[in-house]
């Protein structure tokens, strides 16, 4: 008998979280030695960060970014990137407080956004051109793109938002829904707003209404899911929600290669290869996972769990269906030959 793997067991475990600080003091230790380089980015303890990713299969967003430009916050002496602060203009005479010494009731700042105020449409209308277009850099929409990534971050993400939208009126959604552009399918506009667009609107929001940097506004946004947490009835709410959206990786995977079965594609597909192995090659690799480290190499276990597709408007096809209309998170990529 198989046993259950959820998709919040996979890395980040606490093994995980324990390998990722040892790595984190030694890329300190290397920056002590070499002070011309921050390694390091506060961002990426809450796995914000828009180039060092803290799960997955790379350490790395962004690879054709080869230097970086880093601001240091006056009060704790933090290093972060530029772009993760949220920064833009010359910094070099000004101090920059990272937000390590606000202290924030998230609910009451939460509760005081409005849908008709939460910035105008035109702003709106920008901020969605630049999350299309690729020119700034933003980690939900990149793991939008290339959903199957890393759906650990993709769902880590959603669930903060999930949470979220408990306190927000659908009227924002509303808003958005009759501001956005982007033509496609009913289901697919709504995943993209519920996942993409409405955390941005909100970051952009913070940063403009409460006069925060970037970081300290994803911090708020990553906080609400820990502020729900100590409430019992809101963590059953949320264990039922992994249950139904199904997060054990196996059956999501063999459910996604039934559809594969019946549906056509030009091009090649490569099915899993953890959908071959008998039930104890199947423990051995999920526990391989579970207890997986190593980022940088094509080694890792996660191949064993990733669709492979030739084309990529097969691999589209296939994201659109059962990542956003069935709602599985599972690993997929495409590989042109
Ligand atoms: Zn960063
Ligand atoms: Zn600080």
């Amino acid at each position: 008998m198989l046993r259950n793997v959820h998709a919040e067991d996979f890395p980040p475990t606490v093994k995980e979280m324990a390998a990722m600080e040892k790595k984190e003091i030694k890329l300190q230790e290397m920056e002590v030695k070499n002070t011309e380089s921050s390694i390091h980015c506060l961002a990426w303890k809450i796995r914000a960060c828009l180039f060092q990713r803290a799960t997955g299969k790379t350490s790395l967003f962004h690879e054709q970014i080869k230097t970086y430009q880093w601001v240091q916050c006056t009060t704790c002496k933090n290093w972060l990137h530029f772009e993760c602060a949220g920064l833009t203009g010359d910094w070099n005479e000004r101090d920059f407080f990272c937000g390590c010494s606000v202290i924030l009731d998230i609910d009451k700042v939460l509760e005081s956004v409005q849908a008709e105020h939460i910035l105008i449409d035109s702003e709106i209308k920008d901020l969605e051109r630049n999350l299309q277009s690729g020119n700034v850099f933003f980690n939900r929409m990149y793991l939008w793109k290339h959903r199957g990534l890393d759906p650990v971050l993709r769902q880590y993400y959603c669930e903060h938002i999930t949470t979220f939208i408990d306190m927000m009126t659908e009227a924002i959604i509303q808003r958005l829904e009759n501001i956005l552009s982007v033509p496609g399918n009913g289901a697919e506009n709504q995943q993209f707003i519920l996942e993409v667009l409405l955390p941005e609107v909100v970051i952009l929001w913070l940063q403009r209404s409460n006069n925060m940097c970037r970081y300290q506004a994803e911090t708020l946004l990553m906080k609400t899911k820990s502020v729900k947490e100590n409430d019992g009835d809101e963590e059953m709410t949320t264990e039922a929600k992994g249950t139904e959206k199904g997060s054990n990786i196996l059956t999501d995977s063999q459910t996604a290669a039934d559809w594969c079965q019946k549906t056509t594609f030009p091009g090649r597909v490569t099915f899993p290869k953890v959908l071959d192995m008998d039930n104890t090659e199947q423990t051995e690799t999920l526990e391989a996972i579970k207890n997986w480290e190593d980022e940088h190499d094509d080694s890792s276990p996660a191949e064993l769990l990733t669709f492979v597709f030739q084309k990529k408007e097969d691999y589209e096809k296939f994201c659109k269906e059962i990542m956003d209309v069935q709602n599985i998170n599972i690993f997929a990529r495409f590989e042109e030959d």
